[in-house]
């Protein structure tokens, strides 16, 4: 008794994603990245299903790291573009959040803040992707003020990110994992490093080190356009379901939805699905984006409404008002729905709206 649109979330596939995260770099550490609602699929119900087998989180603010707190969630937690203004970093030492270093300022608010415990940093690095971090040759100063401060602890981290893992053939990531690699700072404390987000897990042994944070492979999504076989191990967490709430027959030469932009050619059932853009559905989708029914896929045709699709059933046997219809999930890669839309699946996932009731399983 309500509308059947729901993301069923398969916390045992989320599982398998984590264990291979992990057993594809034996001797590195995992850290889940929980950014933006654990990439729709709820922050809070990730983090608790991964905690008793995650030693930390990542995410994007303060505001994040603290909701996962109020909810229960113990470990310390990364927060990946630091802080926003230095009133954070109290509230972050008292709460036990990691904190990246990234620029000048980071680096002074840290040192002249007023803390009951020292904070864990992780420093910055900007290999070539010129988006955060120090210069490789800025790297050493930013290491000793911090090193040298009462508020930091001895276990600085050091770390720089990808621009380009997930395309196999650049030579991008070996050039950023050699710029790394020459400017780590010297120091008689052990240090230790971070560079593998999901791509280089699965594809760039060079880049495993002693912390990974895996984000989009977690969720069951390859990141690369080409198959690859650990990535062909994945196991989709999110089930994007709905059901056919209408069917109707039509001749051909009558079109279908706002604009009309999709015509039949010959006489057709279309079948109406309660799914649309307000429910993250891409409204750009063309006629002919597969959609499954009752296991099988059909074409989307006329245009996504806020809270509808159309879909042509014609050649199903058998269909009825109730059947179950799946946007995306194992049997339909959300890799394929945005590539059709010109996007990639990190962005359907991420923007997924609230309006879609998460359902564990
Ligand atoms: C989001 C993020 C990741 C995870 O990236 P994926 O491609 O989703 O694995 C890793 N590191 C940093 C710094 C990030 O911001």
């Amino acid at each position: 008794m309500s509308r059947p649109t729901k993301a069923i979330i398969d916390l045992q596939a989320l599982r398998h994603n984590f264990e291979l995260a992990q057993s594809l770099a034996p001797h590195s550490s995992t850290i889940p990245m929980v950014k933006a609602n654990a990439y729709g699929h709820g922050a809070v119900e990730v983090a608790r299903a991964l905690a008793p087998i995650a030693p930390a989180f990542g995410v994007a603010s303060i505001e994040e790291a603290i909701d996962l707190r109020d909810n229960g969630i113990t470990q310390p937690i990364l927060l990946l573009e630091g802080i926003f203004s230095s009133d954070e970093v109290s509230l972050a030492a008292q709460n036990n959040f990691w904190l990246m270093v990234e620029n000048q300022p980071q680096v002074e608010a840290i040192i002249s803040a007023t803390l009951a415990r020292k904070i864990k940093v992780w420093l910055g690095m900007d290999t070539g992707m010129h988006r955060l971090g120090f210069q490789p040759n800025e790297i050493q100063a930013a290491y000793d003020a911090l090193s040298n401060s009462h508020n930091v602890s001895d276990d600085i981290v050091i770390t720089s990110h990808f621009a380009c893992a997930d395309d196999l053939d650049s030579q991008a990531t070996s050039e950023q994992i050699k710029n790394f690699d020459l400017h780590l700072p010297k120091t008689n404390n052990t240090l230790s490093t971070s560079l593998a987000n999901s791509a280089a897990i699965l594809a760039w042994p060079q880049a495993h080190r002693d912390w990974q944070r895996p984000g989009f492979m977690l969720y069951g999504s390859s990141p690369f356009v080409q198959p690859q076989e650990n990535a062909d191990q994945l196991q989709a967490v999110m089930s994007f379901e709905s059901a056919v709430i209408s069917l109707r027959n039509i001749s051909a030469g009558e079109s279908v939805g706002y604009t009309a932009n999709w015509t039949a050619q010959r006489d057709s059932t279309i079948a109406t699905v309660t799914v649309g853009y307000g429910d993250g559905y891409p409204r750009s989708a063309p006629n002919g984006t597969p959609v499954l029914i009752n296991g099988v896929r059909c074409p989307l045709v006329g245009r996504v409404s806020m809270d509808m699709i159309t879909v042509d059933v014609t050649d199903l046997p058998q269909v009825a008002i109730g059947d179950k219809t799946v946007l995306w999930g194992p049997e339909l890669p959300v890799n394929e729905i945005a590539s059709a839309c010109g996007t990639i699946g990190y962005e359907l996932l991420t923007r997924m709206p609230a309006r879609v009731p998460r359902v564990y399983s």
